[in-house]
């Protein structure tokens, strides 16, 4: 396949493997967190952990924006799709989250007008048809800083045109708020960080600094493709066993130090941090995500609408919290690929794409894969 075969070569696979084997030290686990979803889903669709030394652990991060969103936000969601004369659209992950009233499909079977969008200027788009001009279209926003730069766009599209039947949801959340938070999480030791790729392309490597510089961990910024992840670890054992802790970018393709100033200052004029969020299995975070700015007040559905705005308790067999902070594996659930699969998911984890649950069921890694030292060790 044109300009992806490179990223694929077994014998570059294999070379950087032989080159983990020589970094490490026999008996010495290196516990590494991969922050981003799409990077688990990535390690197991090709087997790559097959290929690590046993001495390197993989830890999954917080980075799937739809396994972080709590069940209060999603029957938010559910109370504006049910408010007559509203259309509420979002991207498909969101449909099948549950919340506490059960998910936004189930809101669409009991009558709901729920629908699928690609992006924020597609739900901008259903408002601008003119179709239903009294329908009130409002779009779901989610994602990290990675989404956050279309939604801004579409903030300032929408009050270009005028446009006064539609609105945004905002729930992006930021990257730094949780990571600081699992480094702070005593007990829970992370030893180095592959750096989320999609964000960075955001917000530039940079932003890392503060792992390296307060906390003591190296990190790497990492591509997707099986050769780019392998590359990242190799480089990450390369610090460690040098005595090094930098923010390093294997990513160069695509990332950049100081990030896109133009999506940044898009995002920076439309939405400022909110003063606190909750997070599913972070509880409530200060700063660590967005809102709509004043001047775009009449866009902003926490304004337009009455929410419930309730905290609720995920169920109690769900540990899509401990998965979320790399404290246990998916198969360590006890509903894992039972109560719990892609089709009836109980947890966040287990519906995105993205999900760390979801990478495990989907690949067949369904118990152990061979004995790992507890996370905390
Ligand atoms: Fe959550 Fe289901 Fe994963 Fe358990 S198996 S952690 S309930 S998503």
């Amino acid at each position: 396949m044109r300009y992806v075969d490179e990223y694929r070569d077994p014998a570059l696979a294999r070379s950087l493997a032989a080159e983990m084997r020589s970094l490490v030290t026999p008996g010495e686990v290196v516990r590494v967190m991969e922050v981003c979803g799409g990077h688990t889903h990535a390690i197991y669709r090709h087997g790559l952990e097959e290929l690590l030394p046993q001495e390197v652990e993989l830890v999954h991060g917080p980075g799937c924006p739809v396994c972080v969103i709590p069940m209060g936000r999603v029957d938010d969601a559910i109370a504006i799709a049910e408010t007559d004369g509203v259309t509420l659209a979002t991207f498909g992950d969101m449909l099948r989250v549950p919340g506490g009233r059960g998910s936004l499909l189930e809101a669409k079977a009991r009558g709901a007008d729920v629908r699928m969008v690609y992006s924020p200027l597609d739900a901008l788009a259903l408002a601008l048809a003119g179709q239903e001009p009294d329908r009130h279209v409002c779009f779901f926003a989610i994602g990290f800083e990675t989404t956050a730069p279309a939604t801004a766009v579409t903030l300032l599209r929408a009050r270009a045109e005028r446009v006064s039947n539609f609105s945004i949801f905002c729930n992006h959340v930021l990257i730094e708020p949780p990571l600081r938070a699992i480094l702070e999480t005593p007990g829970l030791r992370v030893d180095a960080f592959v750096g989320p790729g999609h964000v960075s392309s955001v917000i530039g490597t940079d932003a890392y600094r503060f792992i390296a510089e307060e906390y003591g961990r190296p990190v790497v910024v990492s591509a997707f493709e099986p050769v780019d992840l392998l590359q990242s670890i190799a480089m990450l054992l390369r610090q460690l066993a040098e005595g090094r802790c930098e923010v390093e970018n294997q990513y160069t393709r695509v990332v950049r130090p100081e990030g896109n100033a133009r999506a940044i200052a898009a995002i920076a004029e439309t939405m400022e941090p909110r003063e606190d969020f909750e997070w599913r299995g972070l509880g409530v975070l200060p700063r660590s995500a967005l809102q709509v700015r004043e001047p775009f007040a009449a866009l902003d559905a926490e304004r337009l609408f009455a929410l419930p705005g309730a905290r609720i308790e995920d169920p109690k067999a769900c540990r899509c919290g401990e998965v979320l902070t790399g404290q246990i594996k998916p198969w360590e659930c006890g509903v894992f690929g039972t109560a719990c699969t892609p089709e009836r998911p109980l947890g966040t984890c287990m519906v995105s794409s993205e999900g760390a649950c979801a990478a495990f069921f989907s690949y067949g890694r369904l118990r152990a894969p061979r004995e790992e030292a507890p996370v905390g060790a």
